[in-house]
């Protein structure tokens, strides 16, 4: 079923990445943090992954990257105006935590692929949900295109949320590379992880290739959880 929703504002994130806030008219729209929602412009559908909780005016957020020649995001970054009606669908998807956060948990993304993430740890942080290790393994180029520093410096500071950004592409303070050599570390090195449950979100390429070396690395498929964007 479509519901009816509208552009409430944009806040850019970076230069090709923005936050888009999307008022939603159902009242009793309900969403699992992780899950996905279908966007419906004029001739246009496309998913993306809630970023957020719904807030009290019920606005939920999507961080999307412009795509170039992407028929969507080319609407979203270059003709969308403020208040702007369109369709949603949703929401959908089973990428979601487990009712008990008693494992040691993995959040490993490039790009906009942090979103569901984002949303599920407003849900942790908002209601007190006990969990065991949170790692946040976020990859990108460079600096600038990290998405949500602030914040998830800030989540870091609390105990068993671990952030570890990485970049590929520029020397920084901080860790260089792939997401991959990020986790096969703490994997090698750390000993006593309580039965590690991996959620990978992001484009294919670094979807296929961290699965693949994760069962390398031992790791059972059912302990792997995906959301695939493309
Ligand atoms: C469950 C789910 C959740 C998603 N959540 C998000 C999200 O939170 N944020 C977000 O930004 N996107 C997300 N996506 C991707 C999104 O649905 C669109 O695919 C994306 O915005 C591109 O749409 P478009 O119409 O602009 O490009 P299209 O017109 O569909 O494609 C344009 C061109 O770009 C190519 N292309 C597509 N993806 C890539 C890529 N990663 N790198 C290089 N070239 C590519 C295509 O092959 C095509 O040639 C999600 C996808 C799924 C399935």
């Amino acid at each position: 079923m479509w519901i009816d929703a509208h552009l409430d504002s944009i806040k850019k994130e970076t230069e090709s990445t923005w936050r888009f806030f999307i008022k939603i008219s159902d009242k009793n729209f309900s969403l699992i943090a992780g899950q996905f929602i279908q966007v419906k412009i004029d001739d246009i559908v496309r998913s993306y992954s809630v970023a957020s909780l719904i807030d009290n005016k019920n606005v939920i957020e999507l961080i999307i990257v412009k795509l170039d020649g992407g028929k969507m995001t080319n609407y979203l970054f270059n003709k969308i105006k403020i208040g702007k009606s369109f369709k949603i669908k949703g929401p959908l998807g089973k990428f979601i935590l487990p009712e008990k956060i008693d494992r040691d948990i993995f959040f490993i993304s490039t790009g906009t692929g942090i979103a569901p993430f984002r949303s599920m740890l407003q849900y942790i942080e908002k209601n007190k949900i006990k969990h065991l290790n949170i790692f946040i393994i976020f990859g990108t180029r460079s600096k600038k295109d990290i998405l949500y520093y602030d914040e998830m410096i800030k989540l870091s500071s609390k105990k068993n949320i671990i952030y570890i950004p990485t970049l590929s592409r520029e020397k920084w303070s901080g860790n260089n590379g792939y997401v991959h050599s990020i986790y096969e570390k703490i994997l090698n090195d750390e000993e006593g992880l309580i039965n590690p449950l991996f959620y990978l979100c992001g484009w294919r390429d670094m979807i296929k290739e961290a699965r693949s070396k994760l069962k390398n690395l031992g790791i059972d498929s059912k302990s792997i959880k995906l959301e695939i964007y493309g």
